[in-house]
């Protein structure tokens, strides 16, 4: 197999083209190339034309092609489909928010996690993205664009935690001074709840933010929607959370999307609110997205905000997702799941 080498740290490709015979400055060139979204080593042209050869030769490099782009009347925000090296499809999605443009990127290609109410997860997960595969969806949002990102969320299509190695690689490529350089501050990473590997992000003690796929504050509910969490019932994820809370200092962000019926009523934010006291928390209510093939409905807009107002009146601070995008299919896999069912 040839080498991705656009999933190598600077370390790394210092050490392969030391292996070719070149001087370490090189590194940094072919670093660079790479992270500006060079689609060739023929177009590198600070380099030798021999050396060009060279890597075409060692390693591959393969940019995603834009299959699908969609762009919201309303508001602006960009959806890409995008075709990797294999055939593969997956999707990123570019929002314009006040403090910056945001891209949303995913991690795997379908996912295994099989919560009731995803549209990512129902062909299952074909399999896990390389590092290099999410930079490039960073790098070529920007490009294609023309709009400069400067913050990242791992909430498309996947399940970042468990492609834990490759996403870790990832936030060290995409924070790299001579890479697109995106602070981790910057950066939000979701879960459904994968315990070990919140404590083991927890080791790492990065200044990203973590968010939190909650929604629904029991086992008896959480365990209908999210099947993680017969693994990881709700007890085990929140203790892993206020551990992570103090190891970090971060505030971690609950995620809830409100289901009509199955996880808004008052009891339930009352049993939410007592579930969060006194810990750094933030809730991010988000009236659900109808999902064609899904009988699970979005809450009422009443029902969203007395079950808001209930959470305030707890001491909890929870905001009602402002919702882009919405006329171009702009959440969770649905792009890709309408475009292989055409295909298929
Ligand atoms: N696997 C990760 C990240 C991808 S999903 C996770 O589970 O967090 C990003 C967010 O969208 C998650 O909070 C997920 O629960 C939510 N989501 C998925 N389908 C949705 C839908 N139909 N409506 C609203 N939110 C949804």
């Amino acid at each position: 197999m040839m080498c991705d080498i656009k999933s190598m740290d600077l370390e790394e490709l210092t050490q392969a083209l030391s292996e070719l015979g070149e001087p370490k400055f090189r590194a940094g060139q072919v670093f660079t190339w790479l992270h500006r979204g060079a689609r060739s080593f023929e177009e590198m042209t600070n380099l030798s034309k021999q050396l060009r050869a060279r890597l075409a030769a060692e390693f591959t490099l393969c940019p995603p092609e834009v299959v699908r782009k969609q762009v919201s009347r309303t508001d602006g925000t960009i959806k890409y489909l995008w075709r990797l090296c294999d055939g593969n499809c997956v999707e990123s999605v570019v929002m314009r928010y006040h403090h910056g443009n945001t891209v949303c990127i995913s991690s795997e290609v379908g996912c295994a996690m099989g919560c009731a109410f995803c549209a990512s997860t129902r062909g299952g997960l074909v399999r896990r993205l390389t590092a290099g595969e999410m930079v490039d969806q960073v790098l070529f949002s920007q490009l294609d664009s023309g709009l400069p990102i400067s913050n990242i969320v791992l909430m498309g299509i996947g399940e970042p935690l468990d492609n834990f190695e490759n996403v870790r690689k990832f936030l060290s490529l995409i924070n790299h001074p001579q890479g697109m350089h995106i602070g981790m501050r910057h950066i939000s990473l979701s879960t459904c709840g994968l315990v070990p590997r919140i404590r083991q992000l927890a080791e790492e003690d990065l200044q990203l933010t973590l968010s939190v796929s909650l929604h629904a504050p029991t086992d008896a509910v959480r365990s209908t929607i999210i099947p993680v969490n017969k693994a990881y019932p709700v007890s085990e994820l929140m203790a892993a959370c206020r551990d992570y809370c103090q190891k970090t200092g971060r505030r971690i962000s609950f995620e809830y999307a409100m289901i009509r019926g199955v996880n808004d009523s008052l009891e339930q934010a009352q049993a939410l609110a007592a579930l969060l006291q006194g810990m750094l928390a933030h809730v991010n209510l988000i009236p659900l997205n109808d999902v064609a093939e899904s009988p699970l409905k979005p809450s009422t807009r009443q029902q969203v905000a007395a079950f808001q107002q209930a959470l305030t009146e707890k001491g909890i601070t929870a905001t009602v997702r402002r919702t882009l995008g919405s006329d171009i299919d702009a959440s969770c896999g649905q792009l890709r799941r309408k475009y292989e069912s055409k295909e298929a």
